[in-house]
Parts: C-alpha cells; structure tokens; sequence
C-alpha cells in the first residue's frame, strides 16, 4: 500500500449514488515501498469510507504494480486510515480525545482508542527511525495523518494483534 497526501476527489454520480475517484496530483507515491521500482497502473478497485454509521462515500482508488516484486499496492488517500473503515478525520479526532463528538457508535469509538493504545509506541518508534535514517521532516509533534503516512509508505504497517 502507498498513501498520497495530494488528491483531489472527483464525484461520479450514477443513479443517485455517488462515488468519488481518487485523483493524484503529483507523481509522489510512483515508486515502489519496497525495492523503490517505477510502479505501473494496472486498474482500479473500490474502498468504502464511513462518515458516520449511516453514510458511507464509495471512493476508486488505484491499484499501482511492482513488476519486479510481483506486488499490488493500492494507493490510499490520506483521509483513509489502512484497513479502517472510518476516514482518518474521524479517527484522529478519537485517538485525541474527541471521542464523544464522534459520529459512530461507542463500541467503535473504544475499538478505535484500544487499537492506538496498542500501536502509537511502534509508531512513533518508526517515525523516529525515518526521521534520523532518511532525514524524514514531521511537524513538532507530529500529525496524525503525518505518522500514519509514513507508516504505511515505509512498508511497517502491522495490525494491533502483532504488537
Ligand atoms: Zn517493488
């Protein structure tokens, strides 16, 4: 997977649904997380995005090939989370403690708080690696949405049951 940070999101609206299709405008991501290859485009898929338990927006995202390492990634626009199905807004409002102001049910607010709990540490731990090995710049401190990118993009994303 791959996250990109400039998009834009263009709607397509096909009897009364709509979806959006996700737009990079720069050639950022274009390179492969894992051997740096040029990545070519080999179609699309579909990625729901809940904006509360009640609306989902349907977004197209690309889906980029490695040649040389035989892989998909799928390029996410930072307002997805990886594997989430709230968008990164709703989620970042939560793990800062706006938790109540949340448009999803309680059960998902707490899941949400128990997976940061269980995975900022590993973040930040790879953040700072990036920081002092690449020379990676963050913001002081850094973003959400900062962290979760760089996460994805440096190939370390792991789901809160392996930490
Ligand atoms: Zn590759």
């Amino acid at each position: 997977m791959l996250q990109i940070k400039k998009y834009r999101l263009k709607a397509l609206k096909v009897i009364g649904t709509v979806t959006f299709v996700v737009i990079a405008l720069e050639l950022e991501s274009s390179n492969c997380p894992l051997c740096q290859s040029l990545l070519h485009v080999k179609g699309t898929r579909k990625r729901i995005l809940y904006k509360s338990e009640d609306e989902k927006i349907t977004l197209v995202i690309r889906r980029l090939y490695c040649e040389k390492c035989k892989r998909i990634h799928h390029e996410l626009p930072d307002c997805i989370v990886p594997y989430k199905r709230y968008g990164a807004e709703v989620i970042e409002n939560i793990v800062n403690g706006k938790g109540a102001e949340a448009p999803c049910p309680d059960g998902t607010v707490r899941r949400i708080r128990g997976w940061w709990k269980a995975i900022v540490t590993y973040f930040l731990n790879i953040q700072k690696t990036l920081e002092e090995k690449l020379s990676m710049e963050f913001s002081k401190p850094p973003a959400f949405r900062e962290i979760v990118r760089a996460v994805a993009n440096s190939n370390h994303w792991i789901f809160a049951h392996q930490v």
